[in-house]
């Protein structure tokens, strides 16, 4: 942008937003919301739109969305007249960025939304194969739709696409429903690994698109302070779990979800580790395992997003505060916390107070030994906040 007189891309339909909605744009966003949007009529869903500021003065190309509170995503700051080459370049992008930045695994996030300027898809890949979340009506809408999924074929010549289809987001956008399926290739099993560890991977299960793919280098960092005897709670199919059992002596995983400890112990046989799992509510088990004085020298805690909007932040952190405290009862002098937060509303200062609130509660001394993130291959676009999400802090308990 920024040329003399941006031209409006011929044929699309033009839609015009506030100041309010411009300032966003230019502050580096990607998103307007619906109460920005000054004109919308006879704007099909899904479309590619021009957008204009009050004026009408040219701000760029972007995804409407009849039914989302976000009615339009910025795809260019340009006008966009071929559709096809701009995806093919964004993908490619995408896959050179990760060819970069990850190492020691072949599963990772091709493409993550905004963050890698797709909005509203997100591509992960395990193996050979990909597994694919369209979140809003414009990805899932022709020819945008058929245009990625030929890009991602041709590029990473995956053995299948799978198509994840998480029915609360279709309801949301408005989209016909439709039920995850393998939409190229046949198969929807494989094998990944990530830091030496092997997970076996059914594309049709599990949580979001199988597995948590953004605290792989969480998992990496962790094993190396980890020892003697380990509790990983929320352990889902057993990531942190896995990789503990490298260096401890025993480790035990706890999740509520009896089919991911399935695949846990799946995991904990395809790498010759024995691990005991444990089916129930974490919060009663460390209530429990406190009381009756059980020891370990390293715990995990990484629960699901407790604080899905502002509006649930003071149970989030009365949650987030509970488990903290429960594990630092539990911790020998000397023994390592890795706590973690993927909740985007619990910001990464609100939640070293929670966790600085539990150690005073308990009278445990804490230092810092890393404040992490997500992994690379889930970018955070700084002009987007939205996008940076996953706190994980590594903790020494002194004394
Ligand atoms: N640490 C995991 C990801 C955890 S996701 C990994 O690295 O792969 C959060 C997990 O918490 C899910 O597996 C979910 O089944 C589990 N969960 C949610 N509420 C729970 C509760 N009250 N008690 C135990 N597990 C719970």
């Amino acid at each position: 942008m920024g040329r003399n007189v941006p031209a409006l891309a011929v044929g699309l339909p033009t839609l015009k937003i506030s100041r309010r909605g411009a300032g966003r744009l230019q502050d580096g966003h990607a998103w307007v919301y619906r109460s920005d949007i000054l004109t919308v009529d006879g704007i099909p869903p899904g479309a590619l739109v021009n957008v204009t500021d009050e004026r009408g003065r040219f701000l760029g190309t972007a995804l409407y969305s009849s039914s989302s509170q976000i009615a339009i995503r910025m795809l260019s700051t340009e006008a966009v007249s071929d559709l096809s080459g701009l995806l093919r370049g964004r993908i490619q992008a995408a896959i050179t960025y990760r060819e970069r930045i990850v190492e020691n695994t072949d599963a990772y996030r091709v493409v993550f939304s905004e963050a890698d300027f797709l909005p509203g898809l997100i591509v992960d890949r395990y193996n050979d194969l990909l597994s694919l979340q369209v979140l809003t009506q414009a990805m899932d809408a022709e020819p945008v739709r058929s245009r990625v999924l030929s890009e991602l074929s041709e590029q990473l010549k995956p053995a299948a696409i799978v198509e994840r289809v998480d029915p609360r987001i279709r309801e949301l956008e408005q989209l016909p429903s439709r039920l995850s399926s393998v939409i190229q290739g046949e198969k929807s099993n494989t094998v990944f690994s990530m830091n030496g560890v092997q997970f076996d991977f059914d594309a049709m299960e599990g949580q979001k698109t199988g597995a948590f793919l953004d605290q792989r280098e969480n998992y990496a960092a962790a094993a190396k302070y980890a020892r003697g005897e380990a509790l990983d709670v929320f352990c889902y199919q057993g990531g942190f779990a896995l990789h503990l059992a490298q260096h401890c002596s025993k480790v035990v995983g706890v999740d509520s979800s009896r089919p991911a400890l399935e695949v846990a112990e799946k995991n904990a046989a395809l790498n010759h580790r024995e691990i005991e799992w444990i089916e129930g509510n974490a919060f009663d088990l460390l209530r429990d395992y406190a009381d009756s004085g059980h020891q370990y020298d390293t715990i995990i805690l990484d629960p699901p997003a407790f604080a899905k909007s502002r509006r649930t932040l003071d149970t989030a952190m009365r949650a987030y505060k509970e488990l903290n405290l429960r594990a630092l009862k539990m911790l020998r002098p000397g023994g390592t916390l890795v706590t973690c937060s993927c909740s985007y509303h619990v910001s990464e200062a609100e939640f070293l107070e929670v966790v600085a609130q539990a150690a005073r509660d308990v009278h445990r001394n804490l230092r810092v030994l890393e404040k992490r993130t997500q992994a690379k291959d889930h970018p955070i676009l700084l002009t987007i906040p939205e996008t940076a999400y996953l706190k994980c802090f590594i903790m020494s308990v002194s004394y």
